[in-house]
């Protein structure tokens, strides 16, 4: 194997499809299955308009990966106009996304392995390839180069990353249809934050002495239902830790979106949490990873990940390649 990538969220399933696309053996190793919650099965999934045409380019390439082009209304302080005036964006529909993402590396010829990588084993004079454990397999896997995709987790299996990579928790709402119907009369745009509290509040995460949060108010369908969120919490440190308290979590949630929308208060549905990666400089990581031996690379801690994954993948996959040949 050349390459092994480490997660099949968006950024391991995108940089996947550039690495078939130039000719490497890729195989994808995900450990969602087995309890390693991926960011992107949640998103709003929103990109800025001029990342539309990347996504164009995949979906000729790859058949339909839940990319749709959209109306939205902004919502929460700084609207413009009360929030009034229908903006055009874009948006992939990350159930959509989900569903579709193993038949595109399907028909690119990339391996998918349901499994959790419980250790990266660097090259040594014996075993000159990474080896990985997982941890429903014997065997060492190896490969010639990784990469870590792992979103949230890619600290799990390589420490020394940069401390700039940190994790907040995301939550948000599926909001449970009704026999009733929804708590508004009529077609209802899609609601985006009019900005992103999240971002200050990632900026800040260095100086942190204790647990922050912020909502970010949006209201997007989900297949049958409607999504509402997004709470975001950031720890001190490095370290993810467990899921923050899930009641006081949606309560804060709920509390913030009632001014928007009453009917949120007390609506049925199910809250959802996930650990995001993010960068505190707003830099991803992307690229050969700092300190370590040849052939490790990561791609992680996005700001705007649906934005910046399919422009960024195509130079770290030709990146990849240079490397290994
Ligand atoms: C509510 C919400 C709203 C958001 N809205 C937006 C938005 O509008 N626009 C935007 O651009 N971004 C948005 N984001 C952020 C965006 O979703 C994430 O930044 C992005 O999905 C991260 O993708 P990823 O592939 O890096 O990580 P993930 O999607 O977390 O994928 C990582 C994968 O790695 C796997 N994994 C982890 N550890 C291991 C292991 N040891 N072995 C094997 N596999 C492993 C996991 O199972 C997972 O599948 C939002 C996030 C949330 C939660």
């Amino acid at each position: 194997m050349d390459v092994a990538v480490i997660g099949a969220g968006l950024a391991g399933g995108v940089l996947a499809l550039e690495l078939a696309r130039l000719g490497l053996t890729v195989r994808v190793l995900d450990g969602s299955g087995a309890g390693q919650p991926a960011a992107s099965q949640w998103s709003y999934g929103a990109i800025a308009p001029f990342a539309g045409a990347a996504w164009a380019r995949l979906q000729r390439r790859h058949g339909d990966l839940g990319w749709r082009r959209r109306w939205f209304r902004p919502w929460g302080a700084g609207a413009a106009l009360g929030g009034r005036l229908p903006l055009p964006c874009s948006r992939v529909l990350a159930e959509r996304f989900r569903q579709q993402l193993p038949l595109a590396l399907a028909r690119a010829g990339v391996q998918c392995r349901e499994d959790r990588v419980l250790a990266l084993l660097p090259p040594t004079g014996e075993h000159p390839g990474w080896r990985l454990r997982l941890a429903a397999m014997v065997d060492l896997l190896e490969a010639r180069q990784v990469v870590l995709a792992a979103g949230a987790f890619s600290r799990d299996l390589w420490p020394q990353l940069p401390e700039r990579l940190r994790v907040s928790w995301a939550g948000v709402l599926l909001l449970e249809p009704q026999q009733g119907g929804w708590p508004w009369a009529g077609p209802l745009a899609m609601r985006l934050p009019a900005r992103f509290q999240r971002l200050a509040l990632e900026a800040g995460a260095p100086a942190l002495r204790q647990e922050a949060w912020q909502v970010d108010p949006g209201l997007l369908p989900w297949g049958e239902h409607w999504l509402a969120g997004q709470i975001s919490l950031v720890r001190p440190g490095l370290a993810a830790g467990a899921p923050p308290d899930a009641a006081l979590q949606e309560h804060r949630l709920r509390q913030a979106l009632a001014p928007l929308l009453p009917a949120l208060l007390h609506w049925p549905g199910r809250f959802q949490q996930v650990p995001v990666s993010f960068c505190s400089d707003g830099q991803a990581l992307v690229g050969a990873v700092d300190g370590a031996p040849p052939g490790l690379w990561a791609f992680a801690g996005f700001r705007a990940a649906f934005t910046a994954v399919p422009q960024l993948a195509p130079a770290l996959a030709r990146a990849v390649q240079a490397a290994g040949g």
